[in-house]
């Protein structure tokens, strides 16, 4: 039984909610992590407690939420790979729709005042321009943007009747590690570009997915986010929320686009290794190009990412495998 805690971090043993638990911590908030260990990391769980726990364990979850008086969560918990959620649609509305549900139930039983919700860009599905305000019509094309859509609609519905105040935050694609390399970004099996590009300079071969893209240089454009952009963005909110109440809606990204082969030629470069590559088919349900106006969190929460640029995430992302084989300016 603890009396500290007030916020709690589901999936607080991946990838980004541990560097949020970091975060927290560092600001004198230790938040109480909720995480099944499906695929984070006990290990991870270093400024707070850990509770072993599936959210659709309602009855369990509105005890725990009760036991730590938590008044904030943070929801990362979520299956979050757009390829397996075509294949395997159930486990994505089970565990993200479901889940959701269960959290909502309890968070409304245990009279939660703050809701920050992970959502993605891949709710926007193709949008049809580039970069992508908080407006455009959100037309997912993989049940892992549609169960996020839905946790949307659910939180807006849920919250707004219980007088919660809440944050949606579309992410764009995280990536990078803390600087420090206390924590570094793990997932099993592994299948975002940074991390494989990077296994590729020590043996493995990276499919590089579609070269014909009506892009500049024929590959996907994407817009990075540094982890730990991601996390002050969400400490931001957090503080909105604290302040004025009231609910946001907010893409969180770099608001620049990389290709494939541009990442390819920095890991390349932060490495001095080459990377070993096969071209390979178009990845079904990748849209050309993903990146996010962020004019609206700008203006709302003065967010400004300050280690977004794609050198510096790469960096970061070598140096937390031991990998990185040449200094970038902001760690020098
Ligand atoms: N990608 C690739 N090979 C891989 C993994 C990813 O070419 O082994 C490409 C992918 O097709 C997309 C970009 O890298 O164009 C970013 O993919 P990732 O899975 O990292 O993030 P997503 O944009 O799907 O969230």
């Amino acid at each position: 039984m603890t009396s500290s805690a007030g916020i709690c971090v589901t999936g607080g043993a991946g990838y980004i909610g541990s560097h949020a638990c970091y975060a927290l911590g560092r600001e004198g908030r230790p938040a109480l992590v909720l995480d099944n260990l499906s695929t984070g990391f006990s290990g991870a769980v270093r400024w707070g407690p850990l509770v072993k726990i599936d959210l659709r364990d309602t009855a369990r979850l509105i005890e725990t939420l009760r036991q730590y008086r938590i008044k904030t969560i943070l929801h990362f918990a979520a299956s979050a790979y757009v390829g397996e959620s075509i294949q395997d649609p159930i486990k994505y509305y089970d565990n993200n729709v479901l889940g959701m549900i269960s959290l909502l139930k309890a968070c409304t039983a245990a009279k939660v005042q703050h809701f920050i919700l992970s959502s993605s860009c891949a709710t926007y599905g193709i949008p049809p321009n580039s970069p992508v305000a908080e407006t455009t019509p959100q037309h997912p094309i993989s049940p892992y943007g549609q169960s996020k859509l839905i946790c949307e609609a659910m939180l807006r519905d849920i919250a707004g009747q219980a007088g919660m105040a809440f944050a949606i935050l579309r992410y764009f694609n995280a990536a990078g590690a803390s600087p420090n390399g206390v924590l570094r970004e793990t997932h099993d099996p592994e299948t975002h570009l940074i991390p494989l590009a990077l296994r590729a300079t020590q043996g493995a071969q990276l499919p590089l997915f579609g070269t014909d893209y009506d892009t500049p240089d024929g590959t996907c454009l994407r817009d990075y986010i540094h982890v730990d952009d991601l996390v002050q963005g969400h400490l931001l909110a957090l503080q909105h929320l604290e302040k004025f109440g009231g609910d946001l809606t907010l893409n969180l990204g770099s608001g620049t686009g990389v290709s494939n082969k541009e990442v390819i030629s920095i890991v390349e470069e932060v490495t001095g290794a080459p990377v070993s590559l096969r071209i390979a088919p178009r990845r079904p349900g990748d849209p050309p190009a993903l990146t996010a106006d962020i004019t609206r969190a700008r203006q709302i929460l003065e967010f400004e990412p300050s280690r977004s640029d794609i050198y510096t995430i790469v960096a970061d992302a070598a140096r937390s495998f031991g990998l990185l084989k040449v200094q970038d300016a902001k760690s020098a």
